[in-house]
This record gives C-alpha cells, sequence and structure tokens, in this order.
C-alpha cells in the first residue's frame, strides 16, 4: 500500500522525529505514572482491608471472653443474695457460686472479696486462699461508687499467682444498699499476647489494646516496658477516643514511625483495640515494583529520545545531503557557475513568466576566441584557469540580484540579464570585453589583452505577450556574425516583432557593435 505523498514528507521532516521523540516519553511518563499511582492506591486498599479483617477477628475474641466472664460475675453476684446460700457449707457454696466453665487456662483467680478487701470465697481453694486486695484501684471504685457495672482494672501483677493480669470486677451491694465486697475474676495478660502473637504485621507493624482512660493493657510485638504505660496524651490515641471505629495515618508518639491505624472500641467495654501497620511496610513491594518500572520507563524514554535524535540528525543530514546534490547538478564543477542545465531551467521560468509581465529582456552568448590554440600552447590545465578567470570576469560584469551567469559549454557561457534592454545589454557585453582584456595567467606567461572573447547579444523589448525561445538562437547567431566579423567583438540582434497567439515569428536581426 502506498502512503500519501504528504504523510510521507511528514515521516521524513527531522521536525516530525524531534516532535515524536518529546511526545512519545512524556507519554510514556504519563502512563507509568498514573500506572504507579494506581498500583500505590491498591496496595493502601490492601493494606486497610487486611486491618479491618484482622481487627474485627481479634475485636469478637476478646469481647466475647470478656462477655463469658461478665456472665460468671453477676451469677456470683445474684447468687450471693439467693436465699440460703449463706448458711450453707463452703464446699458447696463455692459449687454454687462459681461456674467451672471459666476455670480456663487464661483465667486467674475467681475470687469474693468482703467489704475490707480480705478474700472470703475462692474458687480454686476451700478455705480461701488469704489475700487482701483493698488498695486495689478496683476495689476503691466499686467501694467509693454503686452502680458502676463491670469494672476492668489496669494491668497488674497478681498477688496470689505472680504474673500479670487485668481484673474484672462487679460490686456486691448488701441488702440495704451498702457496699458488701467485690466479686473479682482476673485474666491473664498471657490471654492477649497469645491471642495477637503469630499475626505477620510487617517489620514495624503493631497490635495495641488500651483501657479507655490511655492505659495499655497489651502491645504486640511485646515489650514489657509497654504494659501499663499510659498515652491518653498522644494525638493518636486522642484519635481512637474520638470515634467508635475508623482509620487514619498517624506518627507514633513511642517510636515516631509513620503507621496506618485502623481501630475500634471492643464490643461496649471500655477498651480500645488498634491494628497499626507502618507506611514503610505497606509501601515496600510497591516501591520495588515502581523502581523496576520506573528504571525500565526511563530506560525506554531514554531510548526513544537518543534513537529520535539520532534519525532526526540522519534525515537532517539527508536533507542536507539531497540540497548538496541538488547544487551540484546544477553547478558546474570547473568555474563554479551554474550549468547548462540551470541555465536551461531558468531560461524555461523566463519563458513561462514573459506572457505576464511587461519587462525587457537581454540574453548574452560568450565564447572565447581560439580557444583550442590557448590548450594547444599552453596545455589543458591552463586552460581550465583560463576558463575559471572568464567566469570571473563575467561574474564580476553584473551586479544585480536577476542576472545570471552560466556556463553552457566548453568555453561557451551565457548571461540571462532580467529587465534590461538592448542598450543594458550593450553596456554589459562592453563591460565584459573589459574585464577580459584585464586577464592573464602570470605563472603562464599568459598577459592580459591576450585572451578575447566574441558576444552574441539578443534582446526583446519590454511588451505584454512576449514569447521567447528563440532569443537564445537569435544570441547564437549574433555570436556567428561577431566570429565571423574577426572576433573579440560583440554583434546584436533583437526580437522585433511579436505574434500574440502561435509560434513566434522572427524577422531579423539587427545591429552591430
Ligand atoms: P573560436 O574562436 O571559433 O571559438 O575557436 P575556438 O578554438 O575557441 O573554438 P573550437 O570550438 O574550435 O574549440 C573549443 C576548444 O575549447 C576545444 C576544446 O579543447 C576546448 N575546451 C572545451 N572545454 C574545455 C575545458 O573544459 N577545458 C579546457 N582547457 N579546454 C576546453
Ligand atoms: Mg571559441
Ligand atoms: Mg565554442
Amino acid at each position: 500500500m502506498r502512503l500519501p505523498f504528504r504523510t510521507t514528507r511528514w515521516l521524513r521532516s527531522s521536525r516530525t522525529w524531534s516532535i515524536l521523540g518529546t511526545l512519545a516519553p512524556i507519554g510514556m511518563l504519563i502512563v507509568s505514572g498514573l500506572m504507579l499511582l494506581d498500583l500505590r492506591q491498591d496496595a493502601w486498599d490492601k493494606a486497610q482491608e487486611t486491618s479491618r479483617n484482622l481487627l474485627q477477628v481479634i475485636e469478637r475474641d476478646i469481647a466475647r471472653n470478656i462477655e463469658i466472664v461478665d456472665l460468671s460475675l453477676r451469677a456470683v453476684v445474684d447468687n450471693l443474695s439467693a436465699p440460703g446460700v449463706s448458711g450453707i457449707s463452703p464446699e458447696l457454696r463455692q459449687l454454687v457460686l462459681f461456674d467451672r466453665s471459666v476455670t480456663a487456662t487464661d483465667i486467674g483467680v475467681m475470687l469474693v472479696l468482703d467489704e475490707n478487701g480480705d478474700s472470703i470465697i475462692d474458687a480454686n481453694a476451700v478455705p480461701a486462699r488469704h489475700v487482701n486486695n483493698a488498695d486495689r484501684d478496683y476495689f476503691r471504685t466499686h467501694r467509693a461508687q454503686p452502680g458502676l457495672g463491670l469494672v476492668i482494672s489496669r494491668p497488674v501483677l497478681s498477688r496470689l499467682l505472680g504474673v500479670p493480669i487485668v481484673v474484672l470486677s462487679r460490686r456486691i451491694d448488701k441488702a440495704d444498699g451498702r457496699f458488701g465486697g467485690v466479686v473479682l475474676i482476673s485474666l491473664k495478660l498471657s490471654y492477649f499476647s497469645q491471642l495477637f502473637a503469630n499475626i505477620g504485621l510487617g517489620s514495624e507493624g503493631a497490635i495495641n489494646l488500651y483501657l479507655r482512660d490511655g492505659t495499655r493493657i497489651m502491645r504486640h510485638p511485646y515489650v514489657e516496658a509497654d504494659i501499663g504505660a499510659n498515652v491518653a496524651g498522644a494525638p493518636t490515641f486522642q484519635r481512637f477516643v474520638s470515634d467508635r471505629g475508623g482509620h487514619f495515618v498517624g506518627t507514633s508518639v513511642r517510636d515516631g514511625i509513620e503507621r496506618l491505624y485502623t481501630y475500634t472500641q471492643v464490643g461496649n467495654l471500655p477498651l480500645i483495640l488498634n491494628v497499626a501497620l507502618a507506611t514503610e511496610d505497606i509501601e515496600a513491594e510497591w516501591r520495588a515494583k515502581a523502581l523496576v518500572i520506573g528504571l525500565i520507563v526511563l530506560t525506554l524514554c531514554g531510548l526513544t529520545i537518543g534513537l529520535s535524535l539520532l534519525f532526526g540528525r540522519e534525515l537532517r543530514h539527508r536533507a542536507t545531503m539531497q540540497a548538496e546534490l541538488a547544487r551540484l547538478s546544477v553547478t558546474d564543477a570547473l568555474t563554479g557557475l551554474p550549468n547548462r542545465r540551470r541555465f536551461e531551467d531558468e531560461f524555461a521560468g523566463w519563458a513561462a513568466r514573459a506572457a505576464g509581465t511587461a519587462t525587457p529582456r537581454a540574453l548574452l552568448v560568450v565564447d572565447a576566441d581560439h580557444f583550442k590554440s590557448v590548450n594547444d600552447r599552453y596545455g589543458h590545465a591552463v586552460g581550465d584557469a583560463v576558463l575559471r578567470g572568464l567566469a570571473e570576469c563575467l561574474s564580476a560584469s553584473v551586479h544585480r540580484p536577476g542576472d545570471l551567469v552560466c556556463r553552457v559549454g566548453g568555453e561557451e557561457f551565457v548571461m540571462l540579464l532580467a529587465d534590461t534592454d538592448e542598450t543594458g545589454a550593450q553596456r554589459i557585453a562592453e563591460k565584459v570585453h573589459a574585464e577580459v582584456a584585464k586577464l592573464g595567467v602570470a605563472s603562464a606567461g599568459i598577459a592580459p589583452g591576450s585572451i578575447t572573447v566574441s558576444v552574441g547579444l539578443a534582446s526583446c523589448p519590454g511588451q505584454a505577450g512576449t514569447v521567447l525561445p528563440d532569443l537564445y538562437r537569435l544570441a547564437d547567431a549574433a555570436l556567428y556574425e561577431a566570429k565571423a566579423a574577426g572576433r573579440n567583438r560583440t554583434r546584436s540582434a533583437r526580437l522585433r516583432e511579436i505574434t500574440p497567439a502561435g509560434p513566434p515569428f522572427v524577422t531579423s536581426a539587427l545591429g552591430t557593435a
């Protein structure tokens, strides 16, 4: 399939390739930039979804277990006031009060404390192991205020077990409403640490469980110093308490790392749970991909720019070569003057334009006299030097931009003179004779004045409808006359009558110099 000329010319232009070489890389950069942004968004979406799912699973587990514990606490409170319970034996009372289902491994102790904080009933021992917890916060809170319901303590070290625990407790009211003590079940912190363990959250990810007052109950990965620390003043924590759940990107006051925090309140409990993934970890995979894609795209852009620059340079080089070839094809190699081909083109153009204009034109045919003998006497190389000298003489004889001097044969030149009448052309011919009279080749012993030329002059008056083709033949005939008359002279001929239609009709050649 052949492409239309316009398209192929467009494709051959070095400018086209420069533009394509710029636009293509810009396009590639924009598309890959958008693609990378999209991939980054995917990484964040995935991180949010993972955090949400994880948070939900952990939150349900904690809420359900605490609910079970609380049900047991309520049962103890209710059963303590049941008629007859105070009168039965301690063994039987222990069986009646405590539900065996809460003797799981994560449960620490289950105790009933009297109004002085002394243990009076112990789910694991009859008689109860002695302990006084009147100094504990939860005990003092319940004693100070009735109707608090379930109270969850800060992490403390269990006096009976020696392990870190949180205490879940409810107040026992006497029949008259006065403070009658506390029933408590302690939950080992190992429950939380085991629940959070084995969850992969990247190198800087974390799971935190806080009390609503800002006390940290557990953190994964586990660092002992974190447990019991209060972060109520941290900006991130203030966002946790401002809403029941949500997510945001914030910087941790603990280690200065930026993380995506996904948080929720645990059931209706005064607990806040969060899953925090480090921004660095979320984007790590994307960064690696972006680096590879970026390098590939930059390499491709570099290649595209390089190739289009090379291609553009090659096209420019070709265009210059073509222009040079075109110039050489209409230039005479010896003298550097336009050659016969250029003369014919120019003369044809003249003829085509002549009909529309009314300016006079003249043509000189200049031929070296006895040039053969110059060659014979001084050699071909000197003959060439004379020809170059003649070319300079002729060029020096004209000055107007529209004038054209050509070498049309061995020692024959033509001068096209635009907007010049016969008188003007004769002046140029005289100038030619004068310039040639000064020509000599000192190295070969050719003195000025030894080279002469004969000139045939043909002119046509400025008149619309003029037809030119015979002007050259006329000038040639005039040159013949000049030769016949003894050389070193000019003979003139003029196109006298013009027929507007049909072939030009030359009636006669006129004039002598
Ligand atoms: P006339 O006065 O009648 O014009 O005589 P002439 O000798 O100049 O004319 P003729 O046509 O007999 O000879 C022209 C000579 O020009 C013959 C040729 O050797 C010489 N010539 C043609 N082209 C070149 C060229 O490029 N270099 C040199 N050195 N000589 C050339
Ligand atoms: Mg000659
Ligand atoms: Mg000749």
